[in-house]
């Protein structure tokens, strides 16, 4: 295909990364993406934490190096009691094992990162304001309607429209997976300073922090995590166990609300609690409250459609919930494997529609939905063991887990898996449904 027509729904995480590999492997594309929000609001806020795997793709995209004075850069986790307690210091990242280290920073940066390099790739537009309706394929195009009735076709489109996904809702089959799942738990969770809260650091651990409680119903762990250059402004959040979904969530857009349930959880007359904690949610300014609902999507089983028009990537393939801190580096790892994948089809002689091109789709989409799981199952284990065990006052439950993070931080277990998390390379795992020589011509 001598200048494909490509169409991105979503100009966040996964949206923009995907045009600027596409810009690099497919010269000759033109790439227009719509975008939902207006052009002056193009980011939401709060920060996020990146492990190697994601700062991987950054790095390929030529940002990584313009983030790391942005953000805070660790290596280990201090993991401790409710008590102060250290249990462990388990490593999440780092240099000489996983190539970098991890970042925490605000999304608002990296997405202007992303932004500004898009902004200088003559090929891409970004057009606001456009919200996507419907999506329609033929043997030939696809076609995407917008709410204010126009449209636009092009030769393929990519749904990188995030968690509430409206092209997943024409792509999916059945509509009971149409919608994310509400898993039970919520985060609630602001900010503060160091300047407030280090002289509750007596043993002076290190941060970032993840605390555990000895009781789910008084609150079952608490993280405080720096979030800039100088690791002095941090972010503190707990997981809560709510079962029971809201309709709209609107009750708990009140930030007086939110640090109302973070006063009842940690600062209760016989809170278990430790000083730092304690503290942090005494001093926190109101202000700074947030708080997100647990959802995750059931994986399709494919995440293209079937003639291979629709590809969806990110949130709206595959959202989980921020337990396992991977979500966005997902979104990065989905954008370069099929930035890949869509060179390798639309540079050959063969196209979309074609056997050989429908199998290097089949082949990426059964990598990703393999890789999904994997990440999908850490998830869980992270989401289980920030919940606590519900109701286990006699504290048995607690020792036991207590114990267990001891041991396989000794061990180095935890090590292990983030390994296998760590040490994913996009260009590296192409390879295995591409070919040597496809991606060498690629690069
Ligand atoms: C509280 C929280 C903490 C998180 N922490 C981490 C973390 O530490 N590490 C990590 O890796 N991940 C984290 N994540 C997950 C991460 O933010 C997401 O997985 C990532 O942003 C997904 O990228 P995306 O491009 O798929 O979707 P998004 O970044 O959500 O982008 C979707 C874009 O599509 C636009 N859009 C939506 N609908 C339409 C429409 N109909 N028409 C046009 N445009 C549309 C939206 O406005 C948006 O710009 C966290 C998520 C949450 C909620």
């Amino acid at each position: 295909m001598a200048s494909p027509q490509v169409i991105i729904i979503g100009s966040g995480l996964s949206g923009l990364s995907l045009s600027i590999f596409l810009t690099r492997l497919i010269p000759t594309a033109t790439i227009k993406i719509y975008e939902v929000r207006p052009s002056t609001h193009p980011s939401t806020t709060g920060t996020i934490n990146l492990t190697p795997n994601a700062l991987r793709v950054l790095d390929h995209l030529g940002i990584y190096k313009s983030l790391i004075p942005q953000g805070f850069n660790f290596d280990n986790l201090t993991m401790l009691n409710h008590q102060f307690d250290f249990l462990a210091s388990i490593p999440i990242a780092g240099v000489s094992e996983f190539e970098y280290q991890s970042l925490r920073i605000e999304r608002r940066i990296v997405h202007s990162a992303l932004l500004e390099k898009v902004q200088g790739q003559p090929q891409v537009e970004i057009i606001y304001d456009a919200k996507c309706e419907s999506v329609e394929e033929s043997d030939s195009t696809v076609t995407v309607r917008f709410t204010n009735g126009t449209s636009a076709t092009g030769d393929i489109l990519i749904a990188c429209d995030g968690i509430h996904s409206t092209v997943r809702k024409s792509f999916v089959k059945d509509p009971k997976d149409f919608d994310p799942k509400y898993t039970g738990q919520i985060s609630v969770g602001g900010n503060i300073t160091k300047a407030q809260i280090q002289e509750y650091n007596l043993k002076n651990n290190p941060y970032p922090m993840m605390m555990f409680g000895p009781e789910a119903g008084k609150g079952a762990s608490f993280m405080v995590w720096p979030y800039n250059h100088d690791g002095d402004q941090f972010t503190f959040f707990t997981t809560l166990s709510k079962p029971d979904e809201e309709k709209d969530w609107k009750e708990f857009s009140d930030k007086q609300k939110l640090k109302d349930i973070m006063q009842e959880t940690f600062l209760s007359e016989d809170s278990p609690w430790n000083e730092m904690v304690k503290k942090t949610v005494e001093l926190s300014d109101v202000d700074s409250y947030r708080f997100w609902p647990f959802y995750l999507h059931s994986i399709p089983e494919k995440f293209y459609s079937e003639k291979a028009r629709i590809v969806l990537i990110g949130d709206a393939a595959h959202a989980m919930p921020p337990s396992g801190g991977q979500g966005a580096a997902m979104a990065f790892e989905d954008a370069e494997t099929l930035a890949y994948s869509l060179a390798g089809v639309l540079s050959t002689e063969s196209s979309l529609g074609t056997p050989q091109g429908l199998e290097i789709m089949s082949k990426w989409s059964e990598h990703r939905i393999a890789r999904m799981k994997t990440i999908q199952e850490l998830n869980r284990r992270m989401a289980d063991m920030r919940k606590g065990s519900t109701g286990s006052t006699s504290g048995v439950m607690f020792t036991v887990k207590v114990w267990a993070i001891w041991v396989l931080g000794l061990l180095g277990v935890l090590g292990r898996t983030r390994r296998a998390i760590n040490n994913y390379d996009a260009n590296k795992e192409a390879v295995g449904w591409l070919g040597e020589a496809t991606i060498g011509k690629l690069e």
